[in-house]
């Protein structure tokens, strides 16, 4: 028996609208960009789907199946070649891991080649996990949904397959068709300790190739050390949908360096980024992983997504520890709006106390925005990208506020009639707003969030030219050729700097 697990493809119909399709992102993406353009793969920010990974690692060490992960996004590849993969590989399941913004146009597609090919369609991913049973009334062919964190419900799934089509109901975190009905079970327990789950695949899915937050050199190979939030910010997706749940769980300091290890003597790593949630959060976990790395002597630069929390003497330990950069969220300047999606802990002066800290210490930063939050206003999203030019930070990106289903935001949003649509391939999350507040409509929105991208970029190119160190580092990174065709490409509005 064969199960295949794919990522969405890079175009769909679109050939010039990237999906960046791993699930577990605070927002659902897409990149305007061509296809094949010259210059676009040097521009890609490429999240490694985790989800998928490590389940493809888990179903090859405890099942008797033959499992193939596929990555159809970070190849480059369009929608038809990811029918001739699905053909040619024939699995007996196809699982796919499908975001919101890529639902409507991808569901049709995997409707008809499951005609074509007979295979059992299990969808997986923070949509269908918001909102299982109308997902799955909607599209009648979908056989399986993966409710929430799902490596363990997909192995107990393929272990169960031979009793298909009954034996389903005591599989937590799985819905399924009983009859003409849909059966959504309980969800399953969040997978603690993590170290129970085997380093994720990459042999199938090619690290090297994923992109993100890259603050020293390529490849910067991504991992995790932890799942999980206690903040609970009312519209992010994998705390308020995936793990449904603020709690927050950690690797052993010993696996995690393993893993960078391994990834550095296999995979030729040269720097690792850990896209946890948040790293940081706790003081203990990071000290531990510090300490584990500094007593085994490894001599690799890492950076993490984290937040301002951390205590001076444990950024100190991380600088002392290889630790290069950090990805972390302002969001806001406006007291209220960070107040109506709950992160009311964040204040502009422990930003701008935390920023002159990692600076001391050569940490770098890259802080993220968002445009449209409850309680913005015009002025507030000026004074947030004047904030932003005089914080130091190395880089910066700018959201727009997207109310995905299955947060509390969305539930929000549909309650005070703030939605414009429920056209869910308008869910970017980068270009187009479908929040219209009573005094900020979506229109302007997605004129303040361009005003922010310009504003910044035109700051970077100068801080750039003054910064001969820093241009260095661009063209070592991304060859001459590389970068001229990267900056030509921004400046015609072509790419979206994110990542
Ligand atoms: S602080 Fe970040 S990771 Fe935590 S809930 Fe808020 S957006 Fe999500």
């Amino acid at each position: 028996m064969k199960i295949l697990l794919s990522n969405i493809p890079a175009y769909i119909k679109d050939p010039e609208r990237h999906y960046n399709g791993a699930g577990s992102q605070r927002w659902s993406a897409t990149y305007k960009i061509r296809k094949g353009d010259p210059g676009a793969a040097e521009w890609k920010y490429m999240e490694y789907p985790f989800n998928i990974g490590y389940s493809t690692a888990l179903l090859k060490r405890d099942t008797d199946w033959t499992v193939k992960a596929w990555d159809p996004c970070v190849l480059d590849l369009d929608v038809n070649d990811f029918r001739s993969y699905v053909k040619s590989y024939s699995p007996d399941i196809l699982l796919v891991e499908v975001p919101t913004v890529a639902f409507p146009l991808m569901l049709p597609i995997l409707g008809e080649l499951k005609k074509e090919v007979g295979f059992k369609l299990a969808v997986s991913g923070p949509h269908i996990t918001g909102i299982p049973e109308d997902t799955m009334n909607e599209y009648k062919f979908i056989d399986f949904g993966l409710v929430g964190e799902y490596e363990l419900t997909l192995r107990e799934l393929v272990n169960s397959y031979s009793k298909f089509p009954s034996g389903f109901e005591e599989i937590h975190g799985l819905a399924f068709r009983h009859g003409d009905s849909v059966k959504v079970n309980q969800r399953r327990m969040l997978i603690d300790p993590l170290d129970q789950l085997p380093f994720p695949d990459r042999e199938d899915l090619p690290a090297q190739r994923y992109e993100d937050a890259v603050f020293a050199d390529t490849p910067c190979i991504q991992m995790l050390s932890s799942r999980g939030c206690p903040v609970g910010c009312t519209f992010c997706v994998p705390i308020q949908t995936m793990f449904a749940s603020s709690m927050y769980r950690r690797r052993s300091p010993k696996e995690i360096v393993d893993e960078m290890i391994l990834v550095k003597d296999k995979y030729g790593a040269r720097q690792v980024y850990f896209d946890d949630d948040t790293m940081v959060i706790n003081k203990k976990h990071v000290q531990a992983v510090c300490q584990e790395i500094i007593d085994r002597k490894v001599d690799l630069p890492w950076s993490c997504m984290g937040d301002i929390t951390i205590a001076e003497d444990a950024l100190k330990m991380m600088a002392d520890a290889g630790f290069c950069g950090i990805k972390f969220g302002v969001d806001s300047v406006t007291p209220q709006a960070l107040k109506a999606v709950h992160k009311g802990t964040v204040t502009t002066d422990k930003v701008t106390t935390f920023v002159q800290k990692c600076k001391n210490l050569g940490i770098k930063t890259h802080a993220s925005f968002v445009v449209g939050l409850p309680s913005d206003t015009r002025e507030g999203v000026y004074n947030m990208v004047d904030y932003a030019l005089h914080l130091g930070v190395d880089n910066a990106q700018f959201s727009i506020a997207t109310p995905f289903p299955g947060t509390p935001f969305f539930e929000e949003a549909k309650a005070k009639g703030w939605l414009r649509t429920y056209d869910w391939t308008q869910y970017d999350g980068e270009r187009t707003a479908v929040l219209n507040y009573p005094n900020l409509s979506s229109k302007e929105i997605e004129e303040l969030r361009q005003y922010a991208v310009d504003t910044w970029f035109k700051h970077m190119v100068k801080t750039t030219m003054k910064n001969p160190k820093n241009m260095m580092l661009q063209i070592r990174r991304r060859g001459l050729k590389g970068s001229i065709t990267g900056i030509k490409a921004v400046m015609k509005g072509k790419y979206v700097l994110n990542g």
